[in-house]
């Protein structure tokens, strides 16, 4: 369908958007490029996606045409709803707007998994739902990908590998059940008003099982305790997992004079399954 909707720095005058910190709202007004992330989500057509902070709907209008089956949207800042409800009548049955905080709905309540995540969040908001959606009680989650906006040094952890600087926990969390990839870079005049980093776009898609076998509960300790002090060897920083941390480490073929960053993520698992058992 073609999008009859006028352009986004008109309806952010007619609406008096004028962006604010406390939402942090660095909006997308150039709808070639919310095109692309939706696009960047992969294939939509049929798909039920759940996008939060849509603002004022740049981002909304690409997943639509870009053929999901619905979307449902979940915005904090109630000045956006009346932009958001012309966008769900040039697209009859096919939008929801829950007005709220995205970490305090259920989105199971209006959509039939498995779900698109699509998203330009606030930095801090963003963090704090992809914990959130890649540590769900069981596996796999509601969702089958995340398709979010980071600020650039957040995505390189999400996707960076060992030996890298900004390897760590983050990477290992997201690469233990997923596939994740940076899939577009914006420079901060991509945004209205312009932040003062530049961003990226992450693909995350997830397994159906993770990687290598181990609790997960474990895991993250094991990984949270290895990187709390990365710059020690790992005899040290994991010297409270375990009594017996150093033939542990032996067993599972790590050296204990190695450290956090230079350990794979199937070491890690080896590791805590080590952990777990002995
Ligand atoms: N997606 C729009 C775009 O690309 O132009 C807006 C992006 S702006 C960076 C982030 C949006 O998230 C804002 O509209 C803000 O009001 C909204 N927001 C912030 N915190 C939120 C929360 N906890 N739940 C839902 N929306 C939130």
């Amino acid at each position: 369908m073609i999008d009859t909707l006028p352009p986004l720095r008109d309806v952010i005058r007619t609406h008096e958007l004028r962006a604010k910190k406390s939402f942090g709202q660095n909006f997308l007004l150039d709808l070639n490029l919310t095109a692309r992330i939706a696009r960047a989500a992969g294939d939509l057509a049929g798909s039920d996606v759940l996008e939060v902070g849509p603002g004022p709907g740049g981002l909304t209008r690409g997943l639509l045409s870009e053929g999901a089956r619905r979307v449902l949207a979940i915005e904090k800042d109630a000045r956006c709803l009346p932009a958001l409800a012309e966008i769900g009548e040039a697209y009859p049955d096919r939008l929801t707007v829950i007005a709220g905080d995205a970490l305090a709905v259920d989105p199971l309540a209006h959509l039939t998994p498995p779900v698109k995540v699509v998203a330009n969040l606030p930095y801090n908001v963003g963090t704090e739902l992809l914990i959130r959606w890649m540590t769900p009680q069981t596996w796999p989650p509601f969702w089958d990908s995340l398709t979010l906006m980071f600020q650039r040094e957040v995505a390189e952890r999400i996707v960076a590998k060992p030996g890298a600087k900004a390897y760590g926990r983050l990477a290992l969390m997201v690469q233990w059940r997923a596939e994740a990839k940076i899939v577009l870079h914006l420079p901060p005049e991509a945004f209205t008003p312009p932040p003062k980093v530049s961003s990226a776009v992450v693909h995350i898609t997830r397994l159906d099982t993770p990687r290598f076998p181990a609790d997960a509960r474990v895991l993250e300790r094991v990984v949270a305790m290895a990187f709390n002090q990365r710059r020690k060897m790992l005899r040290a920083a994991l010297k409270g997992l375990h009594p017996q941390i150093e033939p542990l480490l032996h067993s599972v073929g790590i050296a204990p004079t190695a450290r956090a960053e230079e350990i794979g993520l199937e070491q890690f698992c080896a590791l805590a399954r080590a952990v777990k058992g002995a």
